[in-house]
């Protein structure tokens, strides 16, 4: 067999075996076993079978992972990819373009800017100011916004007395980002959330206005589209609004929750992410793609040229400049063309069919709420938004740590048998139950054997 036979039956043994991913466990790690049996597999000078090598990552390696295109996985921020993506993919990394700049590959950088105009303009920016770049994950996004609202806003004298806004909600990829860019814990002020964990605004102002009393800098506030523990919305139009007055950036995080923006029915809720000055928006999580893509977008395209242009005179006619090479756009040079297989889906799927799946995932949260909330010893902690929700096991007279330690028992055990993924989250000191319901493969019958399947735990625990 030649190689190409190879690729061609790979693809057929995936699509048999994801038939029984269903039918599997939601997450498998891989055994101590065959840990020591990979490590014998040294490299030799004349080369294994390729064929034996393939089985090898066929049973001993890609098995053991969380398997996220399982139904009942609710654990961390699924990634029910679509096929059509996966697909994308496939072309990309055959034909690997150098996405780098316009000249190395023009076709897949003239669909790159088609793609981020579109989901510029669903973001409510002006499409010709407005850019972005795809990049690795929402972790790199922060990071690359951070980097441009330093660059405005601080200059070398003002780095050590640069403040940042987080809340206490924040995802920490935001800590290593500030922490690469030279801001320490000190100067990290993690403003108070309201009992909905949203960012109190009027606390976010008294601390900013202290802060300048104080000779410091503030200069970037970095709010939550969706956080991923709660899928909470910080109040974004009175955040924009504070951000204006004190001339501060705002920089939204909605690794998770700006997909938001392409459903049929809620845009409504990222109400004021438009007068963010940068957005991250991964799309390997609520827009069902393949790892790794996400995105910045910038309000302004000359914010990102001032970090990443080696080439400042792009700065004078940025708008005028048709094709911008996205190297001046992030740290990245060479790098796959990650929007091309975004592009793919949704122009395949339709912008209707993608809508309606991500309301699905939202309605299947608060159908998910309604099941709990008529489940016994099942209380809600946070309810269903933007497709997550938290909810405990209760019982009269436990102290909350005896509840804590059930619930972390009752989330190991839901783990152990293998029919439902849900891990534990803390939300203000309780450890609570969190699930997120995007994927599109989970039905309203999943959920109820699911909730009947944490019950029978309780009832197990109980007992012990
Ligand atoms: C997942 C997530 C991130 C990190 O994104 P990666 O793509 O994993 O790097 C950042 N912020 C939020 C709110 C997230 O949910």
């Amino acid at each position: 067999m030649d190689i190409q036979d190879y690729m061609k039956g790979f693809i057929d043994t995936f699509y048999d075996n994801i038939h029984t991913i269903q039918q599997g466990k939601p997450i498998d790690i891989i055994p101590e076993k065959t840990i020591k049996q990979l490590q014998t597999l040294d490299f030799t000078e004349e080369g294994r079978d390729l064929s034996s090598l393939l089985t090898t990552l066929e049973e001993s390696i890609y098995p053991f992972r969380n398997v996220s295109e399982h139904k009942r996985n609710f654990a961390f921020i699924p990634a029910p990819v679509m096929d059509i993506s996966k697909l994308g993919d496939l072309m990309e990394s055959f034909y690997n373009p150098n996405a780098a700049g316009f000249y190395s590959s023009s076709g897949t950088a003239v669909i790159e800017e088609e793609m981020m105009a579109y989901l510029c303009e669903k973001a409510g920016y002006d499409p010709k100011k407005a850019s972005g770049t795809f990049l690795s994950g929402g972790s790199m996004a922060n990071l690359n916004a951070t980097i441009a609202a330093r660059d405005k806003y601080l200059s070398l004298d003002d780095i050590t007395r640069g403040v940042v806004y987080i809340s206490d909600q924040a995802h920490h990829s935001v800590h290593k980002a500030l922490h690469a860019i030279g801001i320490p814990d000190e100067r990290i002020r993690r403003v108070k959330t309201d009992e909905q964990l949203k960012i109190d605004p009027t606390a976010l102002q008294e601390t900013i206005k202290t802060d300048k009393k104080n000779a410091l800098r503030p200069f970037i506030v970095i709010a939550t589209a969706g956080t991923t523990n709660a899928g909470v919305i910080d109040p974004l139009p009175e955040l924009a609004k504070i951000c204006k007055e004190e001339d501060i950036w705002l920089h939204v995080d909605g690794a998770f929750g700006a997909s938001v923006l392409l459903s049929s029915s809620h845009t409504h809720l990222l109400k004021g992410i438009e007068q963010a000055d940068s957005i991250t928006w991964d799309a390997h999580k609520w827009l069902f793609q393949s790892y790794s893509c996400a995105m910045l977008l910038v309000k302004d395209k000359a914010d990102l040229l001032r970090s990443f242009s080696e080439t400042p005179e792009y700065l004078e006619d940025a708008s005028e400049n048709e094709h911008i090479n996205t190297w001046d756009l992030g740290l990245d040079l060479s790098r796959p063309a990650r929007g091309v297989k975004l592009w793919l889906s949704i122009q395949a799927l339709g912008t209707k069919k993608l809508g309606d799946t991500i309301d699905y995932g939202i309605k299947l949260a608060e159908y998910t709420e309604s099941v709990v909330r008529n489940t016994p010893k099942l209380e809600i902690i946070t309810p269903a938004q933007t497709a997550i929700l938290n909810f405990r096991y209760q019982r009269e007279g436990l102290s909350e740590e005896e509840l804590n330690s059930f619930n972390t028992a009752l989330s190991n055990m839901i783990s152990n048998q293998g029919f439902a993924q849900i891990l534990t989250t803390k939300l203000q000191g309780k450890t609570v139950l969190r699930m997120c319901t995007i994927s599109p493969e989970t039905t309203q019958e999943d959920i109820d054997k699911t909730i009947e399947h944490i019950s029978s735990c309780i009832e197990k625990l109980e007992t012990n």
